[in-house]
């Protein structure tokens, strides 16, 4: 046996097992720590006086310390990959079947389709970035650890 291999009685677990992806993908469905899933991404629905405070996760995760928006745009692939192909692709979905299963013309089908869009992509948000969030720890959980506690964010 080499001596670079860990022994074989030590269980193998890394960030790519179904477990892991099953508990964030849990994590993330109730807009959770990725890491800890214990508290929240964002402040309380009842806490939210504007739009920017519904889109804008709180700084970190005050037990394990984890980061939620590193960087500037960090949350942009979040709005793209997730927000918008959902999104856009629920209406894709609901425009086939209604297509395959009614008659309404084409102009109300559009309109029935694209005008909830902006709104279902304003509620579907939150999600959106706790599931990148939840994705990105998946992929990369070893850059994690904060440099600064949460609650010290300086933008410059
Ligand atoms: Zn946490």
């Amino acid at each position: 046996m080499p001596e670079d291999e860990p022994p074989a009685a030590l269980p193998v677990r890394g960030p790519f097992t179904a477990e892991n992806a099953a508990a964030y993908f849990r994590r993330a469905l109730r807009l959770r720590c990725p890491v800890c899933g214990e508290h929240p991404i964002f402040a309380p629905l009842r806490g939210v006086r504007s739009l920017g405070q519904w889109l804008t996760p709180l700084d970190g995760c005050p037990r394990c310390r984890y980061r939620y928006e590193r960087e500037p745009g960090y949350f942009l692939l979040a709005t793209w990959a997730f927000n918008y192909v959902a999104v856009g692709g629920a209406a894709l979905l609901a425009w086939f079947l209604l297509a395959t299963f009614t008659a309404i013309p084409l102009v109300p089908m559009l309109f029935l389709l694209l005008v909830p869009m902006p709104l279902a992509s304003l509620l579907f948000a939150r999600h959106a970035k706790a599931f990148w969030l939840a994705f990105d720890h998946f992929v990369d959980p070893k850059r994690k650890k904060s440099p600064r506690p949460p609650g010290s964010r300086t933008r410059a």
